[in-house]
């Protein structure tokens, strides 16, 4: 199931907008701001999927019959990108588990690259819902390594991934790559193209770099 908001207008397009703009962009503190209010708007829409029951809530005058998801969230992320849009998961998902996954690209001297995995830190996961985020979908390769770490950690329930934006590559190889009757995938906004460096186009630039700032070493 891929589920693509911008199907829909909303004040996510704002959002989008934003952070795909060079102007704005200038302003980091509101680039990872935006990356956080679409990990808020995710979690909402996520949460519209997720199993609800039903409890009684004692106010000061009498009890409430509310419905609350019963899903045990395990929220993952890929460093460092990832940081912030996870942040705002766990605004609203706020007792969620966490797992975080440090993973880099290894260019070769033709440009082509692998996903170095390299550490993971993450609860158990078996029978939990897990909500992996990820900015910037582009090849799939770190979405589908990441999934592939988690695992290692026990079979989830079922298995949101989620990218502001993603390439078509990205969500094909996804989708060939991950159990789709157990997986979700959800997107802001499908991008056509990839650069030879696989690079989202028009995508929005690096998202580790606009949030953190450049790794390159002077
Ligand atoms: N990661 C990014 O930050 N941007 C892209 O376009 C692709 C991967």
């Amino acid at each position: 199931m891929i589920h693509n908001l911008s199907d829909h207008n909303s004040l996510l397009n704002n959002i989008l907008a934003e952070i795909r703009d060079v102007k704005t962009q200038s302003d980091p503190l509101r680039f990872r701001r935006n990356l956080e209010r679409c990990g808020e708007i995710f979690a909402y829409e996520i949460s519209k999927t997720l199993s609800y029951e039903n409890k009684d809530v004692i106010t000061p005058l009498g009890t409430a019959g509310v419905s609350v998801f019963a899903n045990k969230i395990v929220l993952a992320t890929i460093l460092r990108a990832g940081l912030p849009i996870h942040h705002g998961f766990l605004n609203y998902f706020d007792r969620a588990e966490n797992a975080f996954i440090s993973a880099y690209r290894v260019y070769d001297k033709g440009g082509s690259f692998t996903i170095k995995f390299e550490h993971i830190s993450s609860p158990g996961i078996k029978g939990k819902t897990v909500i992996l985020s990820d900015p910037m979908m582009a090849t799939g390769a770190s979405a589908v390594m990441a999934y592939k770490a988690l695992r290692e950690k026990g079979t989830p329930k079922h298995t949101h991934i989620v990218s502001v934006i993603a390439s078509k590559e990205g969500i094909e190889y996804v989708r060939q790559n991950l159990p789709m009757q157990k997986t979700s995938i959800w997107v802001g906004a499908i991008d056509d193209e990839l650069t030879s460096k696989a690079y989202i186009v028009p995508g929005l630039g690096d998202a580790g770099d606009l949030a953190f700032g450049s790794k390159t070493v002077d």
